[in-house]
């Protein structure tokens, strides 16, 4: 059965429009601004005034993918997504299926026109391609998002120091309880900073209780099995990503509230999945699944893939350049003993890998894996204490200054890693050309190019050329990036295995696949939902 989207006090006026074959988007009455998804207030002006207002049904493809997996069993592959802008207003857009047309032709700037498929009590707006292609470009250009300053000098961030990682077991189907892996990374994370269990008196983590082999259970569930008595503790999936969770340990810190925090975070979706407990889920899509799963767009890797699309259109750059990513994590992985995929790989391998959504292949998605990693964020002043170097914090960045709802806003970039990346850079004096290594979160191979013209090491669609055909970013380029072998070879540990892997090298203590003389280190995490990204160095500049 279609997941059909839960119809609620705020949507079913939307979902329902199509009874009559009209489109209806919500728009303000004070200022006529659209908006969309439905809020109760103009993000323009304030007014709580507005009401559903028919619109043309016709818009332009900005962004789209051909899915190839059946990630639903009510949607056969391979189907086309797309995300559309209104003619109206092409600020306003709708993830959405094309229709009528095969799939392979799907193309950006393709016009489109709402026709409504009925089930049950739903009107799904799908597109069909009316042959025409959009003399204008309705996507902006991306530009250098101006971050909030802060008010002075000082900074939270260098009342923390990073002072201890560990981690557990790592691999597939590990058919290990996941929270005996939490237990295993906290107690060598704690033991590795020199510290024992009572002298933690804080715990963090990210994103809290959650299902789908997301999570051990949550920091309640690991304080049951530690009893570590913390005056503080935070766990969630509203944070600025897994990161997040050390953003707020160091918060925790600075404030005088903890002195040793133990952060972690913990997967299991590979024995999860394993064990038959994956499936469709619930009858209704609900929050912001509910503009996507009805579509077909099930995924993330569908989510990103359209805006993939849409730059590779924009930039014309080939998909070799994703390659070069995934190519450039396995290399490194068979330095890293850990990693779960280890033999090489050539760029034939990536281009004939199955495809899974375009332009995404086998290659392009990281390893869904079992294991946990937690890192101690102790205060500074403890530092000299410890038995390893302490690793500094410079800066964070975590503002959010693009539309979360992945498909309004940001679409030449993966969504939330502009307005991050810009807003660490407003907190320290470093730039781009001192950082040593970069740690780039690599859930999909695009998320890390996202991530590298983000930050600015090199201008937005400039990544091909940069990469070098890859040389750039090897272990003995200019920047090398994720020398552990990313998510996309390593496991998808979500966001801790950058920073694990981060602690190594700063201390120098990575081994054949050591950076020579890693000084400073730049770690990102998540993007797609709010994110956070780490400026670390192995001393005091
Ligand atoms: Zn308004």
């Amino acid at each position: 059965m279609r997941p059909l989207p839960e119809l609620t006090l705020a949507t079913a006026w939307f979902w329902t429009s199509g009874s009559d074959g009209r489109l209806r988007v919500q728009r303000c009455t004070e200022c006529a601004t659209f908006v969309h998804p439905p809020v109760p207030i103009c993000p323009a002006c304030r007014s709580r005034a507005w009401e559903p207002t028919a619109v043309s049904g016709r818009g332009t493809i900005v962004g789209y993918t051909v899915n190839h997996h059946r990630w639903h069993p009510a949607f056969e592959p391979p189907y086309a997504i797309a995300v559309v802008a209104l003619a109206e207003d092409p600020g306003v857009r709708l993830t959405t299926m094309i229709v009528g047309v095969d799939p392979t032709e799907v193309s950006i700037g393709q016009e489109v026109v709402v026709r409504f498929e009925h089930h049950d009590d739903v009107w799904l707006p799908l597109f069909e391609p009316t042959g025409e292609l959009s003399a204008v470009d309705p996507v902006a250009e991306p530009e250098r998002l101006l971050p909030r300053r802060p008010l002075d000098d000082g900074r939270f961030e260098h009342r923390s120091v990073l002072s201890g990682v560990g981690r557990s077991a790592l691999g597939r189907r590990l058919m290990v309880d996941p929270l005996s892996l939490t237990v295993d990374a906290c107690l060598e994370a704690v033991a590795d900073a020199g510290l024992e269990l009572e002298d933690i008196d804080g715990l963090s983590t990210y994103p809290g209780p959650a299902g789908m082999g997301m999570s051990e259970g949550g920091i309640t569930t690991v304080e049951e099995a530690l009893r570590l008595h913390p005056t503080w503790i935070n766990g969630g999936g509203d944070l600025p990503g897994p990161g997040g969770s050390v953003v707020a340990a160091m918060l925790a810190v600075a404030s005088g509230l903890c002195r040793h925090v133990l952060c972690f975070r913990t997967v299991w979706e590979s024995s999860f999945a394993a064990l038959g407990l994956a499936g469709p889920g619930g009858p209704r899509a609900s929050g912001l699944s509910a503009w996507r799963a009805p579509f077909g767009a099930i995924s993330a890797a569908n989510w990103i893939a359209m805006n993939a699309n849409q730059y590779l259109h924009r930039y014309g750059a080939p998909r070799e350049m994703l390659g070069l990513i995934a190519l450039n994590g396995r290399a490194n992985a068979a330095r890293n003993p850990a990693a779960i995929y280890r033999d090489p790989m050539t760029m034939d391998d990536y281009l004939s890998a199955r495809p899974i959504t375009s332009p995404f292949g086998l290659y392009d998605c990281d390893v869904p894996c079992d294991g946990s990693i937690a890192v101690v964020v102790s205060d500074a002043a403890t530092a000299d204490d410890r038995p390893h170097p302490a690793i500094r914090i410079e800066a964070v960045g975590t503002q959010i200054l693009e539309r979360v709802s992945w498909d309004q806003g940001t679409i030449t970039h993966e969504p939330q890693v502009l307005g991050q990346a810009a807003h660490l850079w407003s907190r320290t004096s470093l730039r781009p050309a001192d950082v040593d290594l970069a740690l780039l979160y690599d859930g999909f191979t695009f998320n890390a190019i996202s991530w590298l013209e983000a930050l600015g090491f090199c201008g937005f669609g400039e990544a091909h050329d940069w990469l070098d055909h890859g040389r750039r970013i090897a272990l003995d380029g200019e920047l090398p990036v994720n020398p552990h072998g990313g998510q996309l070879s390593e496991g998808r540990t979500h966001g801790f295995g950058f920073l694990y892997e981060a602690v190594q090298q700063l201390r120098h203590d990575a081994g054949e696949r050591q950076v020579a003389g890693a000084g400073t280190a730049v770690v990102t995490s998540g993007g797609g939902v709010p994110s956070s990204v780490l400026l670390l160095q192995r001393h005091h500049s």
